[in-house]
């Protein structure tokens, strides 16, 4: 069996990935806001109330970026923190996140002394396809508009399994493929034409936005993506479609 030809492929997806990122870094959470309309953080605040973090819990944000999940984790079980010390149960301590991505220019970046103040966070340069952690470390592994980017995205599901504590959850929250296909319609016609031009207008950078509208297209669609986290050994898996599904959330356990 000759290995070469998917070798390079792969190797050529990733360097891809990489040089994408580089150059949109500085300019990404601009881009964030202008693609989605605002709505991705709307997305990832639902996508955290749905997870339920809770005090002395640890957190491994995969493909983390600015550390934008990994911030929200900790305040909800901050909340949560204050709410039970207000009904007098005993303190389990706040909840820590590692962020980890694959560009240190992004861990870099989103470094924020005002933001990150107070927060227990830590910052990892690795790919998830191959976590430097021992079995069991996590109670929840989040990976937010990453796993689209990941070349082998079932060692990375496998790889979050096994970095989970047994009773520990995954959540992968991605854009996805709307299941109307007026609203599915009317969404390709906004990205194939729209992003690029912003991507042109904020970034200077036509081709890498029109390389990350043709991944999403490319990206499985829900019910397949939710085969491949029960094939990686979560259980319960689930999604839910945010925005008519533009973006969708799933979730999974181990158990
Ligand atoms: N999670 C952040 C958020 O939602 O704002 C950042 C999302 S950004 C679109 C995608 C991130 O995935 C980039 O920071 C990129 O460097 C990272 N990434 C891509 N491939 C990766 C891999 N194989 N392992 C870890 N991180 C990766």
């Amino acid at each position: 069996i000759d290995f070469g030809f998917e070798q390079v492929r792969t190797e050529e997806k990733q360097g891809r990935v990489r040089q994408v990122f580089d150059s949109v870094a500085r300019d990404y959470d601009r881009m964030n806001d202008a693609m989605s309309m605002g709505l991705h953080r709307v997305w990832k605040d639902m996508a955290i109330t749905k997870l339920n973090p809770q005090p002395g819990e640890r957190l491994l944000d995969v493909a983390g970026g600015t550390g934008d999940i990994a911030r929200r984790f900790i305040q909800a079980a901050e909340t949560v923190r204050d709410r039970r010390g207000g009904q007098g149960l005993p303190d389990k301590g706040p909840a820590s996140a590692v962020i980890l991505d694959i560009n240190d220019e992004m861990l870099l970046a989103g470094i924020d002394p005002n933001k990150d103040a107070g927060l227990d966070l830590t910052r990892v340069c690795a790919n998830a396809q191959d976590l430097p952690f021992e079995d069991a470390q996590f109670d929840a592994v989040t990976i937010a508009y990453g796993i689209r980017n990941v070349t082998d995205r079932m060692a990375a599901l496998r790889e979050f399994h096994r970095v989970l504590k047994p009773g520990g959850r995954l959540g992968v929250l991605e854009f996805s493929t709307p299941p109307e296909t007026l609203i599915r319609k009317f969404y390709d016609a906004y990205s194939f034409t729209v992003i690029p031009r912003l991507g042109q207008a904020i970034a200077g950078d036509r081709d890498s936005y029109q390389y990350l509208v043709e991944s999403i297209r490319r990206f499985p669609k829900q019910d397949q993506f939710a085969q491949m986290m029960r094939d990686a050994g979560f259980a319960q898996v689930k999604w839910a479609d945010y925005s008519a599904g533009v973006t969708a959330f799933h979730t999974g356990w181990k158990i």
